[in-house]
């Protein structure tokens, strides 16, 4: 027989309007390899259909099922109860909009994130898919990969501090996918253009440099050396044409 849990759960539905933010607590009996995904769809299915919360892959890939777990930002596909203690608590990941219960819509927050700084490669040359793809060196096919890796979960949001205080600020997330468009030499921005968007206390120099975003980032991201690589960019930049040049030259730095 497995040990029991107690999981106390953050519960509000703000579309239902008859409903008062407050905590609901369950109990069930630990299963092997139970992870809180497993833990949660028993509830429902055993206890409370109405309890709302986020899956889709199960494996740490689409960043849905990001929340607090025993307040710190976690994925429930990714953290098993055996690694929990019999008793924990569960509740949405701060900052982004309330779905319901364990539901937020990070979506939105990401949408916009990439709209703001024109987050995708800015190229002139026009797609021709009759030719052969270019080859890439490895070392920066690497780099970018790593920076690729963003599975988009919001959890290092949800752990700095700074964005907690200052909403503007883009957060390692922001930071991270940038630093990708950075490393690639098929984006023509210029270093000015890039400056524009990273060089201020909403970008690179906004970063206290505590890592909280690290720390807590499920897919073991290298934020702290992305973040030193953005800042060096960004402060040669700065000190070369004070982040005032209108973006024309297009030159970039190793
Ligand atoms: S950097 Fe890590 S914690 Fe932040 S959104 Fe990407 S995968 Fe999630
Ligand atoms: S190191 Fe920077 S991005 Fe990471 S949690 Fe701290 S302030 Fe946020």
């Amino acid at each position: 027989m497995g040990r029991k849990l107690t999981l106390d759960i953050f519960r509000y539905n703000p579309s239902a309007g008859w409903t008062k933010p407050g905590m609901q607590t369950f109990e069930l009996e630990e299963t092997p390899g139970m992870n809180v995904f497993i833990a949660l769809t028993r509830i429902r299915e055993e206890h409370d259909p109405s309890l709302l919360f986020d899956f889709v892959c199960r494996t740490a890939l689409c960043g849905s099922c990001g929340m607090l777990i025993n307040g710190k930002p976690r994925l429930g596909c990714k953290t098993f109860t055996r690694d929990l203690p019999a008793r924990t608590t569960l509740f949405p990941l701060p900052l982004f909009k309330l779905i319901g219960d364990l539901s937020v819509d990070t979506g939105t927050w990401f949408r916009l994130l990439a709209l703001r700084t024109g987050a995708w490669l800015h190229t002139s040359r026009a797609f021709a898919h009759s030719i052969l793809e270019e080859r890439m060196d490895n070392e920066t096919a690497l780099k970018i990969f790593e920076a690729d890796r963003c599975i988009e979960c919001g959890c290092c949001i949800a752990a700095c501090a700074k964005v907690h205080v200052q909403d503007e600020f883009i957060g390692a997330a922001g930071i991270n996918r940038l630093a990708r468009f950075l490393l690639d030499p098929r984006d023509e921005r210029s270093e000015a253009q890039h400056y524009e968007v990273l060089g201020s206390e909403d970008g690179i120099f906004g970063c206290m440099g505590l890592m909280g975003c690290m720390d807590n980032c499920p897919k073991d991201l290298p934020l702290r050396d992305q973040l030193a690589y953005v800042r060096r960019r960004m402060t040669a930049a700065g000190l070369a044409w004070g982040g005032k040049e209108d973006g024309s030259r297009n030159r970039k730095t190793k």
